[in-house]
């Protein structure tokens, strides 16, 4: 276990949190006369400022406790906080492996921390020897692992997660955004009880259709988790996001056949796209999306984008590369048919 009183951020650690109306008293019936809100009308309360029957809901779900599971207003609050919580800025640094989801390298420039980047290797793994290379003589407190990762499709090797997990020691942040739509025993969130340094993150933004109501999620050892809630705004996720995340998972048979859709469109996306001549080689996906290499990627983008279909341009990333979302079975038609269009 790692002493995580030295990773933290000394005003983090002397700070005295915010204690709101609904942290003194969090009884659900009384007459509330505490908190200064109006007494009409329907969203006229503060929500729970601890998520606790979503949070219930999600940690029965992933097989861990209420107390290892935090609620973020999407994802990127999650990350956010991580750097917030552990990262001095114009001090230390974080590390990631590219390419890979561009929020890590925002959320460091507004935090002013240096973001090193290793490129994955030619599998889209990770180059264990340049990280060791790396870590010798750098402040590095934050590492972030995408897995599977975005754009590159590909679950990273638990092997080498573990190894990390390990030899680090700073925090380990595995974004997980994914990973609903991999097999289950690719996810990290086992290891939150044997590494106090790991933070997992997973969100409703994908597999559970719920992008529009901003539910990230953090499962993470109790240390970390109470670092996290003494930094986070007090009334972070919202009342109808808090609802609408709690309607989903009591319909998980909707989830269920959702997540199906996707992943049996996914592979006749990818029968279909191998037969493009405009296709040149289609990676491995554990996610609900492909990388795909064409001829010209640019060029290709743009004609997609004149018949009103959109797909992520990466070609900065990944040599003449487009990323496709899978969509439903008559999108996915729309847009081999205006694939098939352009050969
Ligand atoms: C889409 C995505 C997320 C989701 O972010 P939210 O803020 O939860 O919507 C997180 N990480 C990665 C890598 C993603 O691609």
């Amino acid at each position: 276990m790692i002493d995580l009183n030295k990773l933290v951020k000394q005003n983090i650690l002397a700070l005295q949190p915010y204690s709101s109306a609904r942290d003194e008293f969090s009884g659900e019936e009384g007459v509330f006369l505490d908190a200064n809100e109006n007494p009409f009308g329907e969203l006229n309360r503060y929500p729970d400022p601890y998520q606790r029957k979503l949070k219930q809901k999600l940690a029965q779900l992933k097989n861990v406790s209420v107390g290892n599971t935090f609620i973020g207003n999407g994802s990127d609050e999650v990350i956010d906080l991580a750097f917030r919580i552990f990262c001095d800025p114009a001090h230390d640094k974080a590390l990631t492996f590219t390419p890979t989801y561009g929020m890590y390298e925002v959320a460091a420039g507004i935090n002013n921390v240096e973001l090193l980047k290793i490129p994955l290797d030619t599998e889209f793994q990770i180059d264990l020897a340049g990280v060791k290379q790396m870590l010798q003589n750098n402040n590095i407190k934050l590492m972030f692992i995408c897995s599977p990762n975005n754009p590159t499709a590909n679950l990273i090797n638990k092997a080498d997660i573990e190894y990390l997990l390990s030899n680090f020691n700073g925090i380990i942040f595995i974004d997980e955004a994914y990973i609903d739509f991999a097999d289950n025993e690719n996810s990290s969130i086992g290891l939150i009880n044997r590494y106090n340094n790991l933070i997992v993150s997973q969100t409703l933004s994908k597999a559970w259709g719920l992008a529009g109501a901003r539910i990230g999620t953090a499962y993470a050892s109790d240390e970390i988790i109470k670092l996290y809630n003494k930094v986070k705004p007090p009334y972070n996720v919202s009342k109808m996001n808090q609802q609408a995340a709690i309607n989903a998972l009591d319909n998980i048979e909707v989830f269920k056949k959702n997540l199906s859709v996707i992943l049996s469109e996914k592979e006749r996306l990818k029968r279909e796209l191998s037969k493009t001549k405009l296709v040149r080689k289609i990676y491995r996906s554990d996610a609900n999306f492909l990388l795909v290499e064409v001829s010209d990627a640019d060029f290709v983008y743009n004609e997609l984008v004149k018949q009103k279909i959109i797909v992520r341009n990466r070609n900065k990333q990944v040599k003449n590369c487009i990323r496709i979302s899978v969509g439903t079975p008559q999108e996915n038609d729309e847009l081999l048919t205006a694939l098939n269009n352009l050969q």
